[in-house]
């Protein structure tokens, strides 16, 4: 039996896989429902790829993810939409940040092109940039849809989501182990580890090796109906200076609501989503820069949503932490899952099932 502990994205789409290659596995969600944390608190953006250090986790595995993400969701009827993405110079001195994002994007071989301020106009009238690069691949899904579907996709292949299971610990049992909830002790021989936020509590819990997540969050505004006709598509700033984000962006949604963030905010909290949040006037210079057309008036507060990042605010990258553990065999970790994590999903998932299949 593999436990595989939080539904999430990550953790179905672990347990997706392990159960298509015959499997019996469990997962085991502190939750009442799969996907209530960081799953269903993002932009929903499937991302090409662009941004990430060639040959990282997250570079191979977003573009890996994002095939597997669109197969899917054509399967499994998920809302989704390859719209493609625009990541805007809005003045000559930002032109020259958008070449080394183009050759990044290339090396890690994904498709862009670099574009004039026509090409923008004609698909985006009322933003502001003098060049610009075309991301034709990114696009959007229905998060929501997505963890429901991935969970019945779980149960068809006979694996077990059981939520209201809040794992408390993993005891040793001969050369495998118990895992312990409110509820019950179930008998393992794997346990992965796919606990986001708090997947470095529960490589404690197993006394497991050592890390730390660091909760980072991210808010969001919205553009009032009228003004979410200004806006198409999705829509970037050249990258954040601080490589801790990709800047506050323009992004249509499902509901064809428009979307202002995510801002950047490291905390101390791993639950804290709504304490402490960016007054509205904070959004406003940024998508004004994008979206010069756009007032005060024109924007509401929106939702919020916490990053598991493996790195602190003083460090600008760490790749995903996708391995065995150092410690004990039985436990594979899929943590440190921030962005692209929702796109890189079902490749996460795969790889974890290739981990535990070597043992
Ligand atoms: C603001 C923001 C914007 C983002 N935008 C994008 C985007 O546009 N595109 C993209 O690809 N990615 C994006 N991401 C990243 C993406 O959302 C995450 O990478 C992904 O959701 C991680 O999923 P997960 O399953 O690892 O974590 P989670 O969804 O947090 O799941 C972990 C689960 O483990 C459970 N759990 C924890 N501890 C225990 C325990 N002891 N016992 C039982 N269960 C436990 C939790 O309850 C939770 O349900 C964004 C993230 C944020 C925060």
């Amino acid at each position: 039996m593999i436990v595989v502990i939080g539904a999430g994205v990550t953790g179905l789409a672990c347990a997706l896989s392990l159960a298509q290659r015959g499997r019996d596995v469990v997962v085991l969600e502190r939750h009442r429902r799969a996907g209530l944390d960081t799953s269903t608190h993002n932009s929903g953006v499937m991302h090409a790829g662009l941004y990430y250090p060639p040959e990282s986790l997250k570079a191979t595995l977003c573009v890996e993810g994002r095939d597997r993400l669109r197969q899917f969701c054509r399967a499994h009827q998920v809302p989704h939409h390859e719209s493609g993405k625009l990541v805007v110079a809005t003045e000559p001195s930002e032109e020259s940040d958008l070449e080394p994002l183009a050759a990044n994007a290339r090396a890690c071989g994904v498709e862009v092109d670099l574009v004039d301020a026509a090409f923008v106009r004609a698909r985006e009238p009322h933003v502001r940039a003098t060049r610009a690069l075309w991301s034709p691949h990114t696009g959007w899904i229905d998060a929501h849809a997505f963890v429901s579907a991935l969970q019945r996709q779980v149960e068809a292949h006979g694996g077990h989501v059981l939520p209201g299971s809040l794992v408390l610990a993993v005891e040793p049992a001969g050369d495998r182990v118990e895992v312990v909830t409110p509820l019950e002790r179930i008998n393992a021989d794997t346990v992965v580890n796919a606990a986001g936020l708090y997947a470095d509590d529960v490589s404690r819990v197993c006394d497991g090796e050592l890390f730390t997540i660091y909760p980072c969050r991210g808010e969001y505004a919205e553009l009032t109906p009228k003004a979410s006709r200004l806006i198409n598509g999705l829509v970037y700033p050249v990258p954040h200076g601080s490589g801790h984000g990709l800047g506050v962006h323009l992004t249509r949604t499902v509901a064809g609501t428009v979307w202002v963030g995510p801002t950047i905010r490291y905390q101390s909290r791993k639950d804290n989503y709504e304490a402490d949040r960016e007054p509205l006037t904070a959004f406003l210079e940024p998508t004004r820069r994008l979206l010069p057309a756009v007032a005060l008036d024109d924007l509401r507060l929106g939702g919020s949503g916490i990053r598991a990042k493996a790195h602190p605010a003083t460090e600008q990258f760490a790749d995903f932490l996708i391995r065995a553990d150092r410690r004990h065999p039985w436990l594979t970790h899929a943590a440190g899952i921030d962005s692209p994590g929702l796109t890189a999903s079902l490749a996460i998932g795969e790889r974890v099932a290739d981990i535990v299949g070597m043992r």
